[in-house]
């Protein structure tokens, strides 16, 4: 029997599975890896708990919607914790930010770096709001399918001033250099650079000050299972160890697809959760007009890598806030290197990951896990032998968190273990390693950026971090919001 196919079980194909499903389309889910979430990835070692991705978990509302369409209540599958502060901000000159969605207690601390910066601040969140507004509640989950729906919010964008970059939006509101940066790195979160990325980013601000942050008990990787439950319980059926290989295309119709172990599916329609490069120009390679596509694709601009770093230790260090972003000695030039240089530079900036300062059950009684990660950049830009940098960058970033951070780290290791950008590549099938996909520049954004449907091939949609709005949870939730709806449309015509 022909199926309705998602290549993928990342949140984006996760969460379009469990829409074409609770839309009564029997929909089979084909992921590679031994366990679901792709990036959300869990790994367990001797009693700790390590999520390997995403941890920052916004916009609730966007996972309610999942679990209510399908008749449920997202409480019965998953706990969401508040998380206290957002993010604790630190440099290194001793000084610190904590950010979360206290007006009183931001106030008190933006006094402290700079009394002028209370009313910037303010203007900066009107902005950030308006851009939530319009960016995110109107065109984050519509696909753009053609430039008449990109013509139509040019007005829009052109009113938001979306061709400036994120940190020259943030500076013309805040003077304190500390805090353009803590206004500003958000987009390092779904793989933008501040200085080159859309202002429209800073929408990520005001949807953490609407809606929280929040982390699931058990992990993210509760959370992933809550979804895959979901979905099977609506009757969908999730392929664990199914690793598609070639999709088969005719006078631009997909027929089939055949895995590396060779069994083949008859496909009725296919939405690939896949990177999006890999889809055109490994899964396609019979079919010209795909082929050529992943030309063009090749050479748009990727976001960059991550070194990511996940131990666990003999020691809680309850000082620590769940989320740290430790700032190193530069900020623009380090961006700079690590978007557009072919080397890694000798210093670092840091997001540190504690989560058993909100679950203590991650880690074994009086343990904590952790995990930190350096941006750095993907293959294309710095052709870096990572079997050689990896060992060295961990020595480097374990020295330097136990300066600064964590006294005594190195001797409190139970268990470690690290991701590099051959990672991304070979465990992902990521186009050079990046971390997000296509770096979410302008002109890569929206209409610019591949389409939830195909162009040529009839039956082909795309979902997650390649494909409109882009890459973040809340981002790829959306994209399969977007797919969804084209994707019922067609199979019920
Ligand atoms: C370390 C890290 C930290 C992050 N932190 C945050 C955060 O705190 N908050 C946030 O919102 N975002 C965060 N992000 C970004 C976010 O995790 C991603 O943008 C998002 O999870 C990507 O989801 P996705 O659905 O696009 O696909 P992915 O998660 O990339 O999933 C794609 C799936 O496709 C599968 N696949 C690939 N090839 C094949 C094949 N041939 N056959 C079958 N299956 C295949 C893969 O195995 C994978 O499971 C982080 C990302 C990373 C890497």
């Amino acid at each position: 029997m022909k199926k309705t196919i998602v290549i993928g079980a990342g949140f984006g194909g996760l969460a379009l599975a469990i829409r074409l499903q609770a839309a009564g389309i029997p929909t089979l889910l084909l992921e590679q890896r031994d366990k679901p979430g792709g990036r959300a990835y869990v790994y367990q070692d001797q009693g700790f708990t390590f999520d390997a991705g995403p941890t920052v978990i916004t916009d609730p509302t966007a996972l309610l919607e999942l679990f209510s369409l399908a008749g449920k209540r997202m409480e019965d599958y998953v706990e969401l914790l508040p998380v206290k502060p957002f993010y604790r901000l630190c440099w290194e000159d001793g000084k610190t930010f904590d950010y979360d969605n206290d007006q009183a207690g931001l106030n008190r601390q933006i006094l402290a770096f700079n009394p002028a910066d209370v009313q910037g601040y303010q203007r900066f969140l009107a902005y950030s709001q308006a851009v939530f507004k319009e960016g995110y509640l109107k065109l984050g989950s519509i696909p753009f399918l053609s430039f008449n729906d990109m013509l139509k919010v040019a007005p829009q964008l052109g009113r938001l001033q979306a061709w400036r970059s994120v940190y020259s939006k943030v500076a013309s509101y805040i003077e304190d250099e500390h805090l353009r940066q803590a206004f500003s790195f958000h987009s390092l979160l779904v793989g933008g650079n501040p200085f080159a990325t859309s202002s429209i980013y800073t929408l990520i601000h005001a949807l953490e000050r609407e809606w929280g942050v929040w982390f699931p008990r058990g992990g993210t990787g509760a959370l992933v299972q809550a979804l895959v439950k979901l979905f099977e319980e609506l009757g969908g059926e999730l392929l664990l160890n199914a690793q598609v290989d070639h999709i088969h295309c005719e006078s631009q119709h997909i027929n089939g697809l055949t895995l590396t172990d060779g069994r083949y599916f008859s496909v009725k329609a296919v939405a690939s959760n896949a990177d999006v490069v890999h889809t055109y120009r490994h899964f396609l390679r019979d079919n010209p007009a795909s082929v050529d596509y992943a030309q063009r694709l090749v050479k748009k601009r990727m976001s960059n890598s991550l070194f990511v770093l996940y131990f666990g230790l003999n020691h809680h260090h309850d000082q620590l806030a769940h989320h740290t972003v430790c700032f190193g000695p530069r900020y623009r030039e380090l961006i700079d290197e690590i978007f557009n240089q072919n080397g890694l530079a000798e210093d670092f900036s840091l997001y540190l990951h504690a989560p058993c300062v909100t679950d203590p059950s991650l880690a074994p009684a009086g343990c904590g896990s952790y995990y930190v990660l350096a941006p750095v950049p993907h293959l294309g830009t710095a052709d870096l032998d990572w079997d050689i940098e990896g060992p060295r960058l961990r020595d480097r970033i374990f020295a330097y968190l136990e300066e600064h951070y964590m006294p005594g780290l190195r001797s409190q290791l139970v268990t470690e273990r690290m991701f590099t950008p051959f990672d991304f590549r070979d465990q992902l099938n990521a186009w050079q390693g990046s971390a997000f996909s296509l770096e979410p520049i302008l002109t890569q954004s929206a209409w610019f950026r591949p389409h939830n449907r195909d162009s040529h091939v009839k039956n082909l949609y795309l979902v997650g971090a390649g494909t409109h709005p882009g890459a973040g949870v809340p981002g790829v939730i959306g994209s399969a919001k977007a797919t969804a709806s084209l994707m019922i449309e067609d199979l019920y015509e």
